[in-house]
């Protein structure tokens, strides 16, 4: 049933030509192109860009449907994770999302990693704790997972809720690997997702996955005019890989991510996160991180299917993270 890229309308052999050439060689590489980057990269108007995906996507068949009913009794399971931080969990509804993709993006230092190991402790205490009850699996990118700040962490929480935590229990639920490159990195979820079999068996379900960061790898393997269909391709796969695990094992997926400066931004913030608009619409959760005086860090809901924009305030504190 697959047809050539001669065969989309509005694609004739010259335009089809310029596609090969800027690395846009498969149908399923033009579905999941922004109307923007075809445009730029092979030379065309973007509306005439449009309408070629339009086709790719219908041609390439991605989607299948589902009955609404069934889609409301898998949300009925979804849970929801906290940061214990009130303002934070309150702008997100009670925390952030199982079976979702939550994108934390910043400059550096802004809090990000902080952030996910926060969450990484909070999701193995109790739903009374604000947690989940679940282990954790961290696809670790920049060599940045310290097992020292989850201890301090379990620490913060102990004193918090006047209990006994024991740190090397919540170290022992925590599975982290380190991610040498953008392939391995796809293929970490493949074994993430073996491993989550495996603890569900045990007793011990996974409910958060960490990749921390999303683009570095990509950022830095893909450079140049011609790789971004490739790049963006391999990430699709990759973002649609993370959905999959967190419904699969009804999970929260989060995601750090880096910044760059817009050029042609007059007005308002001049960074954006990096990876596009792949990155931008599969992320299900965006939350963008800045820092302010001193520990504290603000973070902004910027997109959300179901919750208003909204700020809040945290600390980043040696106890976690706090109001
Ligand atoms: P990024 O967004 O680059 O991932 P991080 O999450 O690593 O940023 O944040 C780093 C910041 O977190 C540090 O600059 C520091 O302010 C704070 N931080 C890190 N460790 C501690 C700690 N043990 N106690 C207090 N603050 C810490
Ligand atoms: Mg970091």
């Amino acid at each position: 049933s697959q047809i050539t890229l001669e065969e989309l309308p509005g694609v004739g052999p010259a335009t089809a030509e310029k596609l090969k050439e800027a690395g846009f060689n498969t149908i399923e590489a033009v579905a999941v192109a922004s109307p923007s980057e075809l445009a730029t990269t092979a030379e065309i108007g973007e509306s005439t860009a449009a309408k070629i995906i339009n086709a790719a996507r219908q041609a390439a068949d991605i989607g299948g449907f589902e009955t609404g009913d069934i889609v409301l009794e898998r949300r009925k399971m979804v849970g929801k994770l906290t940061t214990g931080c009130m303002e934070f969990d309150e702008m997100m509804g009670g925390g952030i999302e199982t079976q979702a993709i939550t994108e934390l993006y910043g400059e550096f230092g802004s809090g990000k990693t902080q952030l996910a190991h926060q969450f990484a402790v909070n999701v193995q205490m109790d739903r009374e704790h604000g947690g989940l009850n679940g282990s954790v699996i961290i696809i670790d990118t920049e060599n940045t997972f310290r097992p020292e700040r989850i201890a301090q962490m379990v620490k913060g929480l102990s004193e918090k809720y006047g209990m006994e935590l024991d740190p090397e229990e919540f170290l022992q639920n925590i599975h982290v690997a380190r991610a040498y490159n953008s392939n391995h990195q796809i293929l970490l979820v493949d074994s993430a997702t073996d491993l989550a079999n495996e603890l569900r068996e045990m007793g011990k379900p996974v409910r958060l996955l960490i990749v921390d960061s999303l683009m570095a790898h990509f950022r830095a393997e893909y450079v140049g005019r011609g790789t971004l269909a490739d790049r963006q391709q391999k990430l699709n796969k990759h973002m649609h890989g993370l959905l999959r695990f967190g419904d699969l094992f009804n999970a929260s997926v989060v995601v750090t991510n880096q910044v760059m400066a817009k050029p042609d931004a007059f007005f308002g913030d001049p960074t954006r996160p990096v990876g596009g608009h792949v990155v931008g619409h599969t992320a299900t959760f965006r939350l963008y991180l800045r820092k302010s005086k001193g520990d504290k860090r603000i973070i902004r809901l910027v997109d959300s299917p179901n919750l208003p924009e909204g700020e809040a305030v945290i600390a980043v504190t040696t106890a976690g993270l706090t109001d």
